[in-house]
C-alpha cells in the first residue's frame, strides 16, 4: 500500500521509499525511515498536501510524494481513534497496536527488480535462470517485445523480476525505449539490474550513463563474462564499479555463474549496505553542464518535479529535445519559463559547440566511457571474433550466402521428415494397438465409436506428428541461439527491400514456421508501422507447424520419393506468396516506408543443448496441451457431426450409389450432418480436385489447422475394410461408393497448397486484429488468403493433371 492511500487517523509502518536517490535521501532526512510509524493527521480527498505525524513531528507531503512511500497499515485494538491523537499517548499505546510482524517482514523483504539492457545482452537468459521460467531466448534483437514477470526467493528475500525489452538508449524514439521508460517511471522497481555485454562495453555502457543520470538504485550485471575471458581481455570491474558508483558483478547467464552473487549485491544495494553505491554525474563538458544546471535550477523551483527521475536527467532530456519529457514539462505551471530557458541554453550551446546538442551529449558520454575503460580494461590479443569473421565471410557472401541458407533449410526439412519418421512409426503402432484393444474389449455402441473413432482416430492421428514438430522446433531454436538467424535476416535484407520490407521483418517470418501467433507478436519490434502491418499480414503464409501433419501425411503417401523436395517446395511457395502479397500491399495500400535501421550481427555462439532442448520442449508442451484442448474438442464435434443423425442400417445398405456424381450429392436419408456440410461447399472446391471429405477437413481446420488431419482420421475410419489401418493406407484405399480412391497425387498437392494458404486459424486472426488494432486487417486476411489459396490450388491441380 502507498502512503497517500491511507485515511485520516490511520497509522502505518514505513516499508520502503521509492524514486530516485536524491528524493529518497530527502525523504529519509525528513524522518521517513523504514520501520518507523507514520500517522495521517489530515487527509481531505481533494486537499493537497496531506499532513502526517512522524517521530513526533508534523510534516506535510504532496499526495504524489506520499505515493512514493510504501507502507503497511497498523490496526489499533480496542482504542478509539480520537484518544490516539495526542502524541504522548502514541508511545504508551505501542504495545496495543497490532502490526503483523510477519507481514512487515514480508513486505520489507520483497525486492522488485527490472532487467534493463541492450537487445541480445542476455536479459532473458538471466531472467530464466533466476526465475526458473522458460521464456524464449534468441540470438537476435527484438525477441522480447513485452515485459515478462517472474518470482523467486534468494537468501530469504522474495524477488519480483521483470524482463524488459532491449534498448540501446532511453531516447523516446522506438516503442521499446518508451516502454522501458514508462515502466521505470510507473512501476518504480526497487533496484534496476543493468545487463551489459562484457565483450562490448563501449556501446553497452551508453545506456548505463543514461540510467546513472536517472539516479536510481542499480547494479550492473557484467554478462557474457566468459566471452571476455575467452578473448583474453581483462577488466578490473571492481574499480569500474567504484568509478561509476554502481556495483558491477560478472555473470554468465547462460550457465548461471555469478547469478547468486548478482542477487546478493542487489540485496546489499537494496538494504543500503553496498560501499560502491554513489551518485555520480557523467560530465558533459563545461558548456553543456552550465546549461544542465540552469535548467535543473528552473525545474527544482517546482516541487512536483523529480520524484521518479532526477532533475538532472530531466534537464539532459530537455536539452536532447526529448518529446515525451517536453510534454510532461508542458503540464507544469512554470512550463513557459522552463522551456524558454531551455531554448536559450540550446542556442548558446549550439553556437559554442557548432554541433547539435544531442550529438554533443552523446560524444561526451562516449568520451566518459572510453575514459573509464582505458583505466580498467586491458585488451588481450586473442581475438575469438576471428572465427565469427571467417564464418561470416562464407555465410553472408553474395555468392554462397543464399545457397547455404537454402541448404540449411533443406537439411532441416529432411531431418524433420526422415529422422522424425522413426518415432512416428512407434507412436502410430501404439495408437493402433490401443484402438484394437478398445475394439476388442468394449461393448458395441456409441461410446465405443466415440473413443475408437472420435478420440483415438482424431487425436491419435495428430499426436503421431509430435516428433516431427519437436525436431522442427529444435532446429529453429538452434538457429536462433547460434546467431545464424541474424545472418539469415542479413542476407535477406536486400531481397526484403525489393518487396518494400527490411531484413528485420524476416525473423518474424521464419518464426512463423513454428507458429504464426508469437511470430505476429514479435513483429512489434519493427519501428515503421507500415512495415509492421505488412509483416503481420503476410505471416500466415509462412507454413506453421500445425500444417506439418498434413504434409507429412500426404507427402509420405503420394510423394515419398521426393519428400524433402516437396516439403521445401511447399514452404517456398508460402514464402513466394508472402512476398508477392507484400509487394502488392506496398504498391497499392502502404505507399511509403521510412525509418532506416542498423542490423546487428552478434558473434556466433554454440547454443547449449540444454537451452535448445528446453525451448523445444516448451513448444512441445504447448502442442500437447492443444491436443488435450481444442483438438480433442474439435475431433469430438467432427465425430458427432459425422455420427449423427443415425440412419436405419437397412436404408444405408439398400442404397447403392455407384457413380461419382451421386457420391457427392446430398442425401438426407443416409448422410450425416458433416457429410451434408462438406457436400454443400464441395461444388466450390471441386475444380481443385477435392472430394467432399477433403472439403469437410478444410472446413474443420478453421479453428486450428491440426484439426484437418484429425478430421481426415475421423472421416476415414470404419467404412473401410482395410487390414493395414494407418491413415495413409485408409485414404489411398478405393472409395466403396465410387470404386476409385478419393485422393490422387494431383488432388493431394492441391489440397496441401490450399491448406497452406487459406484462411488463417482463429488464434492467428485474433492476433492480427489485436496487433494491428483494426479488425479490417483480420477480415482482409480471411478473405484474401482464401481466395489466393483457391486460385493457386486450382492452377497446381490443372498442371498436375497435364503432367
Ligand atoms: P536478450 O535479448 O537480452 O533477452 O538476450 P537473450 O537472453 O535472448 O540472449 C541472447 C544470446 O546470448 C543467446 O544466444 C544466449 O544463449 C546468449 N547468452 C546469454 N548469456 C550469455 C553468457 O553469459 N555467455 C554467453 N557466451 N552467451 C550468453
Ligand atoms: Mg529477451
Amino acid at each position: 500500500m502507498r502512503l497517500n492511500e491511507l485515511h485520516t487517523g490511520d497509522t502505518a509502518i514505513i516499508v520502503k521509499i521509492l524514486g530516485h536517490g536524491a528524493f529518497r535521501k530527502r525523504m529519509i532526512e525528513m524522518g521517513f525511515v523504514k520501520g518507523h510509524e507514520v500517522k495521517v493527521l489530515l487527509h481531505a480527498p481533494l486537499k493537497d498536501p496531506i499532513k502526517y505525524s512522524i517521530m513526533g513531528y508534523e510534516i506535510s507531503l504532496r499526495s504524489a510524494e506520499a505515493h512514493m512511500v510504501e507502507v503497511l497499515p497498523v490496526e489499533i485494538e480496542g482504542e478509539s481513534e480520537l484518544s490516539d491523537l495526542s502524541p504522548e499517548k502514541k508511545d504508551d499505546g505501542r504495545e496495543e497496536k497490532k502490526v503483523d510482524n510477519n507481514e512487515f517482514h514480508k513486505c520489507r523483504k520483497t525486492i522488485n527488480v527490472a532487467l534493463v539492457g541492450n537487445p541480445n545482452c542476455g536479459k532473458t537468459s538471466l531472467f530464466n535462470i533466476a526465475s526458473g521460467a522458460r521464456e524464449h531466448v534468441g540470438n537476435y534483437s527484438g525477441v522480447t517485445v513485452d515485459a515478462k514477470q517472474g518470482k523467486f526467493t534468494h537468501r530469504g528475500y522474495t524477488f519480483n523480476i521483470v524482463d524488459l525489452p532491449g534498448t540501446y538508449s532511453l531516447a523516446s524514439y522506438s516503442p521499446e525505449e518508451l516502454y522501458v521508460r514508462k515502466f521505470l517511471k510507473e512501476e518504480t522497481p526497487d533496484v534496476i539490474i543493468n545487463v551489459v555485454v562484457a565483450s562490448n562495453l563501449e556501446r553497452n555502457l551508453y545506456l548505463t550513463t543514461e540510467l546513472i543520470d536517472m539516479d536510481r538504485s542499480m547494479v550492473i550485471a557484467l554478462n557474457m563474462y566468459d566471452e571476455l575471458k575467452k578473448r583474453g581481455d581483462s577488466l578490473d570491474y571492481r574499480l569500474l564499479g567504484e568509478m561509476i558508483g554502481v556495483p558491477v558483478v560478472p555473470t554468465v547467464s547462460r550457465t548461471g555463474d555469478g547469478i547468486a552473487a548478482l542477487f546478493d549485491t542487489v540485496i546489499d544495494v537494496y538494504e543500503g549496505r553496498d560501499g560502491s553505491v554513489r551518485h555520480i554525474h557523467v560530465p558533459l563538458g563545461e558548456d553543456i553542464e552550465k546549461g544542465v544546471n540552469v535548467i535543473k535550477d528552473e525545474l527544482k523551483k517546482d516541487n512536483h518535479i523529480g520524484r521518479h527521475f532526477s532533475p538532472r536527467y530531466l534537464a539532459i532530456k530537455l536539452l536532447e529535445r526529448d518529446r515525451e519529457v517536453e510534454d510532461e514539462i508542458k503540464r507544469l505551471p512554470d512550463a513557459k519559463t522552463i522551456l524558454s530557458t531551455r531554448d536559450k541554453e540550446l542556442q548558446r550551446i549550439e553556437t559554442v559547440r557548432k554541433d547539435d546538442v544531442s550529438s554533443a551529449i552523446a560524444d561526451e558520454k562516449y568520451g566518459f566511457i572510453a575514459g573509464a575503460l582505458a583505466e580498467t580494461l586491458v585488451k588481450g590479443d586473442a581475438d575469438t571474433n576471428d572465427s565469427t569473421r571467417i564464418i561470416d565471410a562464407f555465410v553472408t557472401n553474395k555468392l554462397f550466402g543464399f545457397p547455404i541458407f537454402l541448404l540449411i533449410m533443406f537439411a532441416i526439412f529432411w531431418a524433420t521428415f526422415e529422422i522424425g519418421s522413426y518415432p512416428m512409426e512407434w507412436i502410430e503402432s501404439l495408437v493402433g494397438w490401443i484402438s484394437s484393444l478398445v475394439q476388442k474389449v468394449m461393448p458395441d455402441g456409441a461410446l465405443k465409436d466415440l473413443i475408437a473413432d472420435g478420440i483415438l482416430g482424431g487425436v491419435g492421428g495428430v499426436i503421431v506428428f509430435l516428433p516431427n514438430i519437436l525436431i522442427l522446433y529444435f532446429c529453429i531454436s538452434f538457429m536462433e541461439d547460434s546467431g545464424y538467424m541474424a545472418r539469415a535476416a542479413f542476407i535477406m535484407d536486400k531481397l526484403m527491400h525489393r518487396i518494400g520490407l527490411h531484413g528485420k521483418s524476416f525473423i518474424p517470418l521464419i518464426m512463423g514456421f513454428g507458429c504464426n501467433v508469437p511470430a505476429i507478436m514479435s513483429s512489434r519490434s519493427i519501428e515503421s508501422r507500415s512495415s509492421r502491418i505488412i509483416t503481420i499480414l503476410i505471416n500466415p503464409f509462412m507454413s506453421c507447424s500445425a500444417r506439418l501433419p498434413i504434409y507429412v501425411l500426404l507427402v509420405g503417401t503420394f510423394f515419398e520419393k521426393h519428400a524433402a523436395l516437396v516439403f521445401l517446395g511447399l514452404y517456398i511457395l508460402g514464402v513466394l506468396v508472402a512476398m508477392a502479397t507484400a509487394k502488392l500491399l506496398r504498391t497499392f495500400w502502404f505507399k511509403t516506408d521510412e525509418t532506416p535501421f542498423v542490423m546487428e550481427l552478434p558473434p556466433y555462439r554454440i547454443p547449449t543443448l540444454k537451452a535448445s532442448l528446453r525451448h523445444m520442449w516448451g513448444k512441445g508442451e504447448q502442442y500437447l496441451k492443444k491436443m488435450g484442448g481444442v483438438i480433442l474438442v474439435a475431433s469430438i464435434i467432427v465425430w458427432a457431426l459425422d455420427y449423427f443423425p443415425r440412419h436405419d442400417e437397412n436404408t444405408v445398405a439398400g442404397d447403392t450409389v455407384t457413380s461419382v456424381e451421386n457420391d457427392s450429392k446430398i442425401n438426407p436419408e443416409t448422410d450425416s450432418y458433416l457429410e451434408m456440410a462438406g457436400k454443400f461447399v464441395n461444388p466450390v472446391m471441386e475444380p481443385l480436385g477435392f472430394h467432399w471429405r477433403a472439403s469437410v477437413a478444410a472446413l474443420a481446420g478453421v479453428p486450428a489447422k491440426e484439426v484437418v488431419v484429425s478430421t481426415l482420421g475421423v472421416l476415414y475410419t470404419g467404412d473401410e475394410e482395410v487390414e493395414d489401418s494407418t491413415l495413409s493406407a485408409r485414404i489411398t484405399a478405393p472409395n466403396p461408393n465410387t470404386g476409385i480412391p478419393d485422393f490422387t497425387a494431383a488432388a493431394a498437392l492441391s489440397f496441401m497448397i490450399f491448406i497452406l494458404l487459406y484462411c488463417p486459424c482463429t488464434a492467428t486472426v485474433i492476433a492480427i486484429v489485436k496487433e494491428t488494432g483494426n479488425w479490417t486487417y483480420g477480415l482482409f486476411s480471411v478473405l484474401y488468403n482464401t481466395a489466393v489459396a483457391w486460385l493457386i490450388g486450382f492452377i497446381a491441380y490443372r498442371i498436375m493433371l497435364l503432367l
